[in-house]
């Protein structure tokens, strides 16, 4: 099939909390197209965060294990340019047999139909045929069914039949996983550092996430030098919107409390707690290095507190960093995160 991508496989879309519905669902439709509830299949979710790749593994994974089945992936766009000659050379009949004798139909972003009315009419009726004869619609679309507009009602209330899954953008891990996955497939391997800044800084789309790393590729082979953090540093300036991220006191203390799962407010209270006494002396620790922020707006901010008290925190988390191991390398790990930054 023409249509179909052999690159979107199941094997190469990374599995996360942010597909789980929508992967398994398709997982689902693939190994049985049309004997399912899940008809149409609805993926949508916002650009470059795998509609397409998702939709056609299914479509792939039917074409290897149910080679009989007709599969045909088409664009919105495809089909309404189809749609248009088939009008003007007079064969529309052609054209709707095509499409009815077709045993899974994979429409991709349908939020193009808008204001296609003619368009949307012809496919409604597709549909319907395709929905009676028990073949199995996939449909993908940058929103849910019930917040596309400029979509008729009566085609609105089809996509709502079956089950409707939503893509997310997969978090940090998901990404590292993707991009890990990615260069593996390129025969290639990149140092995890340099795996986790591209990943920690490029968290809305996952075609930019690939695309950073083939621009950091090619940097990398332009001027002869190994791909490593600095490098990756410099290229993802051009690439990420808010790089120069300035480092504030509200950051250090997400990242300590997050690192120590203790609550945000906790740091700011008067308990003696041992472990948030531990996580508040970090903080005021990581502030005075990593800010401008004086001693006393730093006791401030953590419950007002005075300078003294900063100072003594900052003591003790050097004792510390002297004479505990585990100690020293909790301070490491965050002060590397806080570099990620
Ligand atoms: P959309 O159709 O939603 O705009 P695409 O399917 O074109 O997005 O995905 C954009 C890129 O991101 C593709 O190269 C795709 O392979 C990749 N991608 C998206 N999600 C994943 C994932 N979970 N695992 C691996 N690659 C992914
Ligand atoms: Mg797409």
């Amino acid at each position: 099939d023409p249509q179909l991508n052999q690159h979107y496989t199941f094997e190469n879309f990374v599995e996360g909390d942010c597909n789980r519905l929508a992967r398994s669902a398709g997982y689902a439709v693939a190994a049985k197209p049309g004997g399912t509830s899940f008809n149409p299949l609805m993926i949508y979710g916002h650009v470059g965060l795998g509609k397409t790749h998702l939709a056609q593994a299914i479509g792939n994974e039917i074409k290897r294990t149910l080679p009989d089945k007709l599969v045909l992936y088409v664009s919105c766009e495809k089909f309404t340019q189809q749609f248009v000659d088939a009008l003007k050379h007079n064969n529309i009949n052609d054209f709707v047999n095509f499409y009815q004798a077709i045993d899974v139909l994979i429409m991709d972003d349908v939020h193009n139909f808008a204001g296609k009315e003619k368009t949307q009419d012809f496919f409604f009726h597709i549909f319907n045929h395709l929905h009676q004869s028990g073949k199995q619609l996939i449909i993908t679309s940058d929103k849910a069914p019930k917040d596309l507009a400029g979509l008729e009602e009566r085609l609105l209330s089809r996509f709502k039949w079956g089950l409707s899954a939503d893509l997310q953008m997969p978090d940090l891990e998901t990404r590292m996983a993707i991009l890990k996955n990615k260069t593996y497939q390129d025969g290639i391997e990149l140092p995890d550092d340099v795996i986790e800044y591209v990943a920690h800084n490029i968290d809305n789309n996952v075609r930019e996430l690939e695309g950073a790393m083939v621009s950091l590729l090619a940097q990398s082979t332009l001027m002869r030098k190994e791909i490593d953090l600095n490098l990756a540093k410099s290229m993802l300036k051009n690439f990420v919107k808010h790089s120069s991220k300035e480092i504030s006191i509200e950051y250090i203390q997400s990242l300590v409390c997050e690192y120590f799962e203790v609550p945000v407010e906790m740091v700011k209270s008067q308990t003696r707690k041992r472990e948030i006494v531990q996580a508040r002396q970090i903080s005021m620790y990581l502030a005075k290095a990593h800010t401008k922020s004086s001693l006393k707006s730093i006791g401030n901010f953590f419950g007002g507190r005075d300078h003294s008290t900063v100072i003594y925190a900052c003591q003790t988390v050097e004792d510390l960093i002297d004479t505990d191991k585990k100690f020293k390398g909790y301070v490491a790990d965050i002060q590397k995160k806080l570099k990620m930054a």
